[in-house]
């Protein structure tokens, strides 16, 4: 049977918080349980937001929570050969096309719609321009991938798809109604979060990719992309989002959740994992978990039954409080 493999896939922006202490949790506790292969890849494409610092924060936090990886570190950033090749791949196939078009002309075709960023889905901020089919260049000299320090566009094609996840179950939707043509390449010479989390996902032979829900809509892009490179599609499974007290998603401007300051405000990684226990309803939120009871605690059934409640999993000032201090 062929080998099961995850991936821990932080993007080294900012420090890890509360959220990402969940997905990496469960990944690796899926992963323990399963007898799945843990591979961990620093998504470090965004050069303006990827940092030394961010890198180290990545690797310390993960081993301050007991979650553990087979083999080195794999940095994106030292891949793009293969991201290139992808393209040439793609290129030879006619399903790319030279897109120098400025943001503004993209909206002045009137499309935009606020969503995932365009380039790198994770990062927020940015709202997704949708890239019309009408704006595609005709047929010939554009449709290539010969200069690299112009962004390239896919050729989306049109009509519902629909992939099967773990926990979520089908998702249907229209990724040309979404992102219209997504960019893949840019004129930095990188690929786009998109393309690039297909490539090394294939690269590395992952066959169970776990992270947040917010994600979910991209894989049914990506189940396009990886049709396109003849690649298999791994199994999905998306988790229900870590919320703050109002329920906005965990992101950088919630440093004080992030795990650098807990720990430094007094948290132990005992209590990290007992609040995924709690969150996956099988203890009150007292003492501690050791890495083996956290992982017999995280199952496909206790998480799908999160998913049918709609759970969003609430970090209130209670809970901080609790991770820092105790009862
Ligand atoms: N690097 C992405 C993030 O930090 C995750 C990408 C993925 O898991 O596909 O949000």
């Amino acid at each position: 049977m062929a080998p099961t493999v995850t991936r821990l896939a932080p993007s080294p922006t900012g420090h890890l918080h509360l959220g990402h202490a969940w997905s990496f949790l469960c990944t690796w506790a899926l992963a323990r349980t399963h007898g799945w292969s843990v591979r961990l890849r620093l998504e470090d494409l965004d050069a303006s937001r990827a940092s030394a610092d961010a890198r180290a924060d990545a690797l310390w936090c993960l081993q301050w929570l007991g979650v553990e990886w087979d083999g080195d570190p794999e940095l994106q950033s030292e891949h793009v050969d293969r991201h290139h090749r992808a393209m040439q791949g793609l290129a030879a196939r006619g399903l790319v096309f030279e897109a120098p078009h400025s943001r503004a002309q993209v909206r002045a075709a009137g499309e935009g719609a606020p969503g995932p960023s365009e380039a790198n889905a994770p990062n927020e901020g940015d709202a997704v321009l949708r890239f019309p089919a009408s704006l595609r260049p005709p047929p010939g000299d554009s449709w290539n991938f010969r200069n690299t320090a112009c962004n390239h566009r896919f050729a989306c094609p049109a009509g519902p798809r629909t992939i099967h996840d773990q926990l979520y179950g089908d998702r249907t939707l229209d990724p040309s109604m979404v992102w219209g043509d997504p960019l893949i390449w840019m004129k930095s010479g990188v690929p786009s979060y998109q393309l690039a989390v297909v490539v090394d996902d294939l690269a590395a032979g992952v066959t169970d990719v776990v992270r947040g829900e917010d994600l979910l809509d991209s894989a049914v892009l990506q189940s396009i992309l990886i049709d396109a490179l003849g690649g298999t599609r791994p199994r999905w499974w998306h988790l229900p989002l870590v919320v703050d007290d109002q329920g906005r998603r965990l992101a950088k401007r919630h440093d004080a959740l992030s795990l650098r300051s807990l720990a430094a405000a007094g948290a132990t990684p005992g209590r990290v994992r007992q609040l995924v226990r709690h969150w996956c309803g099988h203890v009150e939120l007292c003492g501690e978990s050791s890495p083996a009871e956290l992982a017999g605690a995280v199952t496909p059934p206790g998480l799908r039954s999160l998913v049918a409640i709609k759970a969003r999993l609430r970090v209130t000032p209670d809970i901080v409080h609790w991770l820092c201090h105790g009862p």
